[in-house]
């Protein structure tokens, strides 16, 4: 991911690394996604921090060669965002994209590690607005009475790679599976949002870059709204 050029990945510009056999028209059409994810990302921040470039496959090949592990997309701290052919929509751009912003407004490494995964995630869904993902799946997933993951149990990075397997949640993306661990995760910051509104976010990552626990932070921002 580090020099994706030296990985036989065309440059379209610092911003964008492509696959050789993208055609004109794909570049372009890869160019207005990011832009329109974008956009996506400024509405909710109010403002971007960040400027990550991409790096965005066709094929399966190029996949493996950045270690996708079958995911659509991911970001690498703030520094870069990788899309296969499934991931190449404003949706994924501003969910990855968040992430990113996330990770720079918490202040880097060191305290983003520090934030639990279900609120990384959850921003990260309400940013995004996917319909797999939404309210109206929550309700489905209530309505079917699925089992659901506690919070606690979304905290590490394994926690949420055990929660995804535990509840089906693959990255082949089975049809008809509710996507309950995201969705889990949405519901909650939703929850936190209707209180706290997006400068709540900025909030609690403002006091996590300043040494703050998240646990701290959160009950700061939300005991202003809890009744
Ligand atoms: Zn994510």
């Amino acid at each position: 991911m580090w020099f994706p050029k030296a990985s036989g990945m065309d440059e379209v510009d610092p911003q964008l690394y492509v696959e050789p056999a993208m055609s004109a028209q794909q570049r372009h059409e890869v160019q207005r996604q990011i832009n329109a994810g974008r956009a996506v990302v400024e509405a909710f921040y109010g403002e971007i921090t960040t400027k990550p470039y991409f790096v965005a496959c066709l094929t399966a090949e190029c996949d493996d060669r950045f270690g996708s592990y079958g995911q659509r997309a991911a970001a690498y701290g703030d520094l870069a965002i990788r899309l296969s052919a499934k991931g190449l929509s404003a949706p994924v751009i501003a969910h990855e994209w968040s992430h990113a912003e996330l990770y720079h407004r918490a202040g880097g490494w060191w305290y983003a590690r520090k934030i639990p995964r279900w609120f990384d995630e959850g921003v990260a869904v309400v940013v995004a607005n996917e319909p797999r993902h939404s309210e109206a799946n929550w309700r489905e997933i209530e309505r079917h009475g699925l089992p659901i993951p506690k919070i606690d149990e979304l905290t590490s990075f394994s926690d949420w790679g055990a929660a995804v397997k535990k509840y089906g949640e693959t990255a082949g993306d089975v049809p008809g599976n509710l996507h309950v661990v995201y969705t889990t995760a949405g519901h909650q910051v939703r929850a936190f949002l209707s209180c706290a509104g997006p400068t709540g976010v900025a909030t609690v990552l403002g006091a996590v870059r300043s040494g703050t626990t998240f646990d701290d932070a959160y009950a700061m921002v939300t005991e202003t709204c809890a009744h």
